[in-house]
């Protein structure tokens, strides 16, 4: 399945662990038209760089990530998303999906998202505790978050989930699972749950370097792990992903793709896309859109017949991924997932062998620790062991 994906990269303030590309701004400052007439400029320049190669893309996802994508006037997101439903063919079942703050949601706002054609809202509640949001920079409070859910729910829009962060310094077992307790209380069928990490060149990464960030104890947030899992399960959201839970059939399409390594277009500044390279078997390029809103809109504007390249002005790279690092990249990704990864299909179209002596001796040991499992060309991690997951594949390389 291939999918397309569209960033914002405005919101009403920055919060201090993030490390995604996002402006602060206040929604009139924005050019919301602007900025539309720029994604699309470049949604039809890479149509037509598609179809001078030949390639017809069937996309089952558009998803709107930010920054926050729901201050972005939905007449403005809606004129993007009906008119890429005319550039490219679309799967029946298309999900559609928009990342929404509290402060940008009312009910108003997800029935004018559900009327331009959105069917999946996800909402950054990241906590339930006043203190909590205060420590992580958000504009909201519990009740606000609580209101956003319930106007989301409320507006028809079929499919909604929210975010949770757990690991926060001081935070018990008990309150991280009475978080995600309340919130699958509220209806809701799926849930990211992410840990708190501190990324370097965001104000937290600075504030850890110098010492002056109070840090979660590794025990406590690995049993926060197992607890939330504990609770969601027990409310029948199954653990699909390290960091997500759904009831059954309501997995978010869009990053399952990513995870199984497909192909996808990025839209927008700061956007990342992948696709296959027909030339070369077993290739890919990825590429990442100029980060900085202005250079983009301007550059988008002397769009021709390619703007898959390093030195257009859209992206600001575009990079050859051979067999090898593509095979690295689907482990990764796969292993995340509940249902592992099948090595002999994830390296199919790559032309190489998988099971290299490196990476079966390599197998052999995990699985001794009780760290993997092999079931045929099935590699899983074990629950107990998903919190080692990037150690784990990082020795399958
Ligand atoms: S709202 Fe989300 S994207 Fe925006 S700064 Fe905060 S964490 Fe980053």
């Amino acid at each position: 399945m291939a999918s397309i994906y569209i960033h914002f990269p405005w919101c009403l303030a920055k919060c201090p662990y993030c490390d995604f590309v996002s402006y602060a701004s206040e929604r009139d400052a924005i050019d919301h038209a602007g900025y539309a007439d720029a994604v699309l400029r470049e949604a039809e320049g890479r149509a037509r760089q598609l179809a001078k190669r030949g390639r017809t893309l069937e996309i089952g996802s558009i998803f709107f990530g930010g920054g926050t994508p729901s201050l972005w006037e939905p007449a403005e997101l809606g004129r993007v998303l009906a008119r890429l439903r005319e550039i490219f063919a679309t799967k029946p079942d298309l999900e559609t999906s928009v990342e929404c703050n509290p402060t940008s949601l009312d009910e108003a706002r997800a029935r004018a998202l559900k009327d331009v054609g959105v069917d999946r809202l996800s909402i950054g509640t990241q906590s339930l505790r006043a203190e909590q949001l205060k420590f992580l920079g958000r504009l909201h409070d519990p009740e606000g978050a609580m209101r956003a859910i319930a106007a989301a729910l409320a507006s028809g829009i079929p499919r909604v989930s929210t975010d949770l962060i757990f690991g926060l310094p001081d935070q018990s077992t008990e309150d991280a699972r009475a978080q995600a307790e309340a919130l699958a209380a509220t209806g809701l069928r799926h849930l990211s749950c992410y840990q708190l990490t501190i990324e370097p060149g965001t104000q937290f990464g600075e504030r850890k370097k110098r010492g002056l960030l109070p840090m979660a104890d590794e025990a406590v947030v690995a049993d926060a792990f197992l607890a939330i899992e504990e609770a969601l399960e027990a409310r029948g959201l199954r653990h699909y992903e390290i960091s997500n839970y759904a009831v059954p059939g309501e997995e978010a399409r869009h990053n399952l793709a990513y995870w199984r390594g497909d192909e996808y277009l990025g839209l927008g500044c700061a956007a990342f896309g992948y696709a296959r390279d027909q030339h070369r078997t077993g290739h890919g390029i990825r590429w990442r859109n100029a980060i900085e809103p202005k250079r983009y809109v301007e550059a988008t504007r002397g769009i021709k017949d390619d703007v898959l390249g390093e030195g257009d002005g859209v992206s600001m790279f575009a990079e050859d991924l051979d067999p090898t690092a593509l095979l690295r990249e689907r482990i990764m990704l796969g292993l995340r997932l509940v249902e592992g990864v099948d090595l002999g299909r994830a390296s199919a179209d790559l032309g190489i062998d998988p099971w290299t002596p490196e990476r079966l001796r390599a197998i052999d040991r995990l699985a001794e620790r009780g760290r993997l499992t092999r079931d045929g060309d099935v590699l899983r991690i074990p629950r107990a062991a998903w919190l080692f997951c990037d150690d784990i594949a990082s020795r399958l390389f």
